[in-house]
């Protein structure tokens, strides 16, 4: 399908000179085999060999008038081409400091611009086409999605198994916020556990990597136990999409794990806990304590309704949620709330930020956990799934899962190389 031209190389003259022997044949048969492949080069639909390209950026204060203008184009037409090519683009206007633009010019001494491209992003960009008549579009480049498989053995964690590896570490936050973040504590991992993964990368024009862009199964031997997670569209209408293991349950948890994001875990709950302070004596902590600087976000772990946000004590301030009639959970020592009594908030909204207010000798969340009316280790406990699946979906969901299970299972653990399988899809493989 693609256009392809053959260019001969000068050089036969040299040959034809020593062509007084019988080998002279030959050599010049060897040398026209000499030749080079001049490709079309496709990019926003022109075959850029037809032109001189010019390439720049918006500078500071460019406008398009400038821009033209350095190029050669005058002012009655400049005005012509803003006028014309308003409607798609207000060239006038919308043209940003540091974005690409592309110039395609006349292939002849002069170099006389004809088109001008400008890309306000790395997907979209935008034609104003002005050889003849004046005409102007917005168009994308083609994005591409790339199925690639991966499998890692932990040695410290797993960021330095994917580094070492070259793949991103946004697969590394995917499988320990997204997928595993109720099944597996990632900073406990134990050398020797393992993952396989299937993934997608996201690629425009065939060559600019723009991301991992989804995570479609993935498998974990942690502390040898077997974890599986598959991707679902649960409700196809609102896009919710969860992740579920080989016997249809859902990974996720009606709780979060901890309520900052990237705290350190500096107190947990323990009964007997003694403390010099109070002369060694016992002093239980029925909280859990999350370090982190002053203003951090602090989230609600779970949905659930604000029934008290205020300040008491060596409480400092605080806010608590009723989840359920069996759930509680209250957050202490906040620099200031974000919420109020009454307001239902859903699980990872920001309800304050964190502070010292209180009794407490550094800047840190206590995380307090009741059920059923009474104090408890939230780490020891069993959560509640998130969502169960339907019946009908489960039904669904395990012949989904078959042959994606099948492919995962036949990844092999090839630990001097990386096993990097790909596939190409042009789809969107989530839609
Ligand atoms: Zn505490």
């Amino acid at each position: 399908m693609q256009f392809k031209r053959l260019v001969a190389l000068a050089g036969i003259g040299l040959v034809l000179i020593n062509c007084k022997n019988d080998d002279s044949a030959k050599e010049i048969e060897e040398d026209i085999a000499e030749v080079v492949e001049e490709k079309k080069i496709l990019e926003f639909g022109f075959n850029l060999n037809d032109y001189v390209v010019k390439r720049d950026t918006i500078r500071k204060g460019d406008s398009f008038g400038e821009i033209m203008e350095r190029n050669k184009i005058g002012y009655p037409k400049i005005f012509e081409i803003a006028e014309k090519a308003k409607d798609t683009f207000d060239i006038a206007r919308r043209l940003i400091p540091g974005k690409p633009y592309t110039l395609l010019c006349s292939k002849d001494s002069l170099e006389i611009p004809s088109t001008f491209i400008y890309q306000p992003n790395i997907e979209d960009y935008v034609v104003i086409n002005f050889k003849d008549s004046i005409e102007a579009y917005t168009s994308k480049k083609p994005i591409t999605y790339v199925e690639k498989t991966a499998t890692g053995v932990i040695e410290n964690n797993i960021s330095e198994t994917l580094d070492q590896k070259g793949i991103s570490q946004v697969l590394a936050y995917k499988m320990a916020d997204d997928i595993y973040a109720w099944t597996i504590d990632f900073r406990r991992l134990q050398k020797g556990d393992r993952f396989k993964v299937i993934y997608t990368d996201k690629y425009i024009s065939d060559s600019i990597y723009a991301g991992v862009h989804d995570v479609k199964a993935a498998y974990f031997e942690h502390k040898g136990d077997s974890l599986y997670a598959f991707e679902f569209l649960t409700d196809s209408i609102k896009g919710i999409r969860d992740y579920f293991n080989d016997k249809a349950k859902n990974l996720r948890r009606a709780f979060l794990k901890m309520p900052v994001k990237f705290g350190r875990l500096s107190s947990r709950y323990n009964l007997k806990r003694r403390i010099a302070y109070y002369g060694n004596r016992v002093r239980p902590h029925k909280g859990t304590d999350f370090a982190a600087p002053v203003g951090t976000p602090i989230m609600a772990t779970a949905n659930g309704t604000v029934i008290e946000s205020t300040r008491r004590g060596g409480n400092g301030k605080y806010v608590k949620i009723r989840h359920n009639d069996t759930y509680t959970t209250q957050y202490l020592h906040m620099s200031r709330q974000t919420v109020k009594k009454g307001d239902f908030v859903k699980q990872g909204d920001v309800i304050g930020l964190v502070g010292m207010t209180g009794n407490t000798g550094g800047p840190h969340v206590c995380y307090r956990f009741w059920k059923n009316g009474r104090q408890v280790d939230p780490f020891k406990q069993k959560l509640p799934e998130a969502k169960p699946i339907s019946d009908s979906l489960k039904i669904r969901f395990l012949r989904h899962i078959k042959p994606i299970k099948q492919q995962l299972d036949n990844i092999f653990f090839l630990e001097a190389e990386p096993k990097k399988v790909e596939t190409t899809i042009t789809e969107d493989p989530i839609l």
